[in-house]
């Protein structure tokens, strides 16, 4: 089989895993495959319940037995992932890059709906997304290892300054550990000499969604959190598409 077909139909069963993740995770529950059950009545899901997308589509996204509606979060979850297979075919110039966009597209996707629902990037996702971007350099690109290794160093290096300035000025954290850890992911991924454009590319996509706020009628202080990570987990992947 085409590795982009395998690709785009393993994407919402990946979406619906990264779902269960993105909410199970930061909250230290027990990850398992999918969802097992409904949140309302408890009842236990048929496999013909937890189908990706389809199943949602085929029950008007209620529970087949108390009607609760079921949460969009899945739903969303597993589009985007599909989203992220599609954009990594588009470009694939082999199945080894397919799957390697991959697994980065979708362990940054599942970053930026955690950084953006708890503003938290936990290690335990972070720290493996850095190692598999070693390996896949290595992989692909053994001669880039060295520089690859260097970035990562480099961007949790300047991160972590920028933080530590940050916080003697003003008194208070503005950036997180996490997001300097994220850095270190672009790093190992992309390599040295893209990780100034994804700062840059992050910060303007950050300018852009905090102006989208305000526009929305949102209160922007200088105090308002708002979780930097989706926009580098974004500009990531842009630079690694680009
Ligand atoms: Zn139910």
């Amino acid at each position: 089989m085409d590795p982009r077909l395998l690709a785009l139909l393993a994407a919402p069963f990946i979406g619906s895993f990264l779902g269960v993740l993105v909410v199970r995770l930061p909250a230290s529950r027990t990850v398992v495959w999918g969802r097992s059950a409904c949140e309302a009545c408890h009842r236990r899901l048929a496999a013909r319940d937890m189908i990706p997308i389809v199943s949602f589509l085929a029950l008007r996204g209620r529970c087949r037995s108390c009607g609760t509606p079921i949460g969009r979060l899945h739903l969303w979850i597993e589009l985007a992932a599909l989203a992220v297979a599609a954009s990594a075919a588009i470009r694939a110039p082999g199945p080894g890059a397919l799957w390697a966009d991959c697994v980065l597209g979708w362990g940054l996707l599942a970053l930026a709906w955690i950084d953006a629902r708890t503003q938290l990037l936990p290690d335990a996702l972070t720290l493996p997304l850095l190692l598999a971007g070693l390996a896949a350099t290595y992989w692909l690109d053994p001669a880039a290892l060295g520089n690859h290794a260097l970035a990562a160093l480099l961007g949790y290096g300047a991160f972590a300054l920028i933080a530590l300035v940050y916080r003697l000025l003003r008194g208070r954290d503005g950036l997180g550990g996490g997001d300097a850890k994220l850095l270190a992911v672009a790093g190992a991924w992309l390599g040295i000499a893209p990780l100034p454009w994804v700062v840059l590319v992050a910060a303007l996509l950050g300018l852009a969604g905090a102006a989208a706020l305000a526009a929305r009628g949102q209160v922007m202080r200088a105090t308002t959190a708002l979780p930097f990570g989706p926009f580098l987990a974004l500009a990531i992947w842009i630079m690694r598409l680009g």
